[in-house]
């Protein structure tokens, strides 16, 4: 075990405050007063409350104690697949938070926002060149959000033409918030299969494809991390039948500068800027889901839109198909600021090498645990591979199991059992900011896991071992968390 790649975890326990608390001891130590010592009057202030008492180095020991049960990008690799669990440049976060940024007030008025407003319209114009599109909005929360809001526009589109259409086609591979983003629009979610190289079928796409349908969403790079090679072939079929093609970007990570969506078909397309744009994410916290439009989709676009008007910037709203607005606002200014810097710091280069990097990283794992764990479509990958458990299911060992015993070694285990089309799915998406000896420490653990699998399958299931709680009944644990340390 000394020698085990990875970690071997480090973990103290810690009590409440109120558990940690001594009568009498204090953290804070005030001038001497220089006036009268005064008694409270009682009814008016009641008792006072019991409040733990601490010294300094006790509540510093508890926060950072409690910090360190958690796990993050900064602490450790984090190959989460579909995620995009990248490094992010600290100076993203002095940018965002400059004063004239972090106190903008959105009531301030278009005049007092200039800064702002030019920040927005630039980094529109940037997102539109990468993704090959027209114009944007900045305007959705999430991806998931960003969704909806292209949903909405093309059921705007179609109300507009005085005729809605019912279906929309998803294929397999597609994100698991696509069809729930279609059915909140109304639409009913036509399911086709992948043929077997793991991609879409352009026959498939075409023996479904009807006007009733309102067209296709496609994940590209797919979930399997497959890039749709037959996509402009699909795109011909939809639109033959008047449809429209969505595009999901969140996986754009793999393509910039390499792939412009708006140039192969696709009409409409939601980035994920918490995942390619290197902006925190993960907790729920705060996102950005741009969404590209092209000609067809440009009328029905959310409100306000940021216009340049000679030298100057303003919010306008005086669209009369549009679709309203979808956030309080504009959208979540922080992280504009965040993937605008990011943008900025990369150029155009270093966002294709960044591409390019994170492809050669996932494919570098695909090929070094080719022999280790199953790989159900061989064949070159995006940003991430997916293997499953076969393999290792002959000694009764699982992918939660191998995915569990990861965390002894230090590792956040990778997204397990998703994509739904791969049985006992293990998705690794390493991307372009983890070191080649980061990664190939990543694969030791991993074949040293599947070792133990050979060799001791009983102890892997119980796994794991190392870190603060054991295996937990994830069921229970959901239902009845316990926040007690
Ligand atoms: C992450 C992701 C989404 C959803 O994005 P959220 O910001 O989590 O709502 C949609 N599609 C794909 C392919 C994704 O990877």
């Amino acid at each position: 075990m000394d020698n085990q790649p990875g970690a071997s975890g480090l973990i103290f326990n810690e009590p409440s405050l109120w558990e940690k608390s001594r009568k009498g001891r204090c953290a804070i130590s005030l001038p001497k007063a220089d006036v009268e010592r005064a008694e409270l009057d009682k009814d008016l202030t009641g008792d006072a409350p019991e409040l733990p008492q601490l010294s300094e180095l006790d509540v510093v020991r508890h926060y950072t104690r409690l910090s360190q049960w958690n796990f993050g990008v900064d602490s450790g690799m984090y190959p989460l697949g579909s995620c995009t669990m990248k490094y992010n440049p600290k100076t993203n976060e002095v940018q965002a938070a400059l004063k004239g940024f972090a106190g903008a007030h959105p009531f301030s008025g278009d005049e007092f926002s200039q800064g702002s407003l030019k920040l927005m319209y630039n980094l529109e114009q940037y997102l539109a060149k990468i993704t090959g599109f027209d114009t944007l909005t900045l305007q959705p929360a999430a991806g998931a959000h960003g969704e909806l809001t292209g949903m909405l526009m093309i059921h705007a589109y179609f109300a507009k033409k005085g005729k809605q259409r019912s279906k929309i086609i998803i294929p397999d591979t597609a994100h698991g918030t696509n069809p729930a983003s279609a059915a909140l629009c109304g639409y009913i979610p036509v399911n086709i299969k992948s043929g077997e190289k793991g991609i879409l079928d352009p026959e498939t796409v075409a023996a479904v494809m009807d006007e009733d349908t309102a067209g296709i969403m496609v994940t590209n790079p797919n979930t399997l991390g497959l890039f749709e090679s037959n996509i402009s072939k699909i795109a011909d079929i939809i639109h033959s039948k008047g449809g429209l093609v969505y595009g999901d970007g969140a996986n754009m990570n793999a393509i910039m500068g390499i792939v412009k969506p708006g140039e192969i078909g696709i009409d409409v397309l939601h980035l994920n800027l918490h995942k390619t744009f290197s902006t925190p994410h993960g907790g729920g916290g705060p996102g950005s889901g741009p969404v590209a439009v092209g000609k067809a989709l440009e009328p029905f676009l959310p409100v306000p839109r940021v216009v340049k008007d000679l030298d100057s910037y303003k919010l306008v709203s005086d669209y009369p198909d549009t679709i309203g607005k979808i956030h309080t606002f504009y959208g979540h200014f922080g992280i504009m600021v965040r993937a605008y810097a990011y943008i900025l710091s990369m150029g155009a280069k270093g966002l294709l090498d960044s591409s390019r990097l994170a492809v050669l990283s996932a494919n570098y794992i695909k090929e070094s645990l080719k022999g280790t764990l199953n790989l159900p479509y061989d064949m070159p990958c995006m940003h991430e591979c997916v293997f499953n458990d076969e393999f290792q299911s002959k000694n009764n060992v699982t992918t939660v199991d191998m995915a569990k015993r990861l965390l002894d070694y230090g590792f956040h285990p990778p997204t397990i059992y998703f994509p739904l089309v791969v049985h006992g799915a293990f998705m690794i998406e390493p991307t372009e900011t983890e070191s080649k000896e980061d990664i190939d420490q990543f694969i030791d653990a991993v074949k040293a896991i599947a070792r133990e699998a050979e060799e001791d399958p009983e102890k892997l299931r119980k796994a794991p071992f190392l870190t603060k709680v054991t295996r937990l009944d994830e069921v229970t644990a959901a239902r009845k968390p316990c926040l007690r340390g």
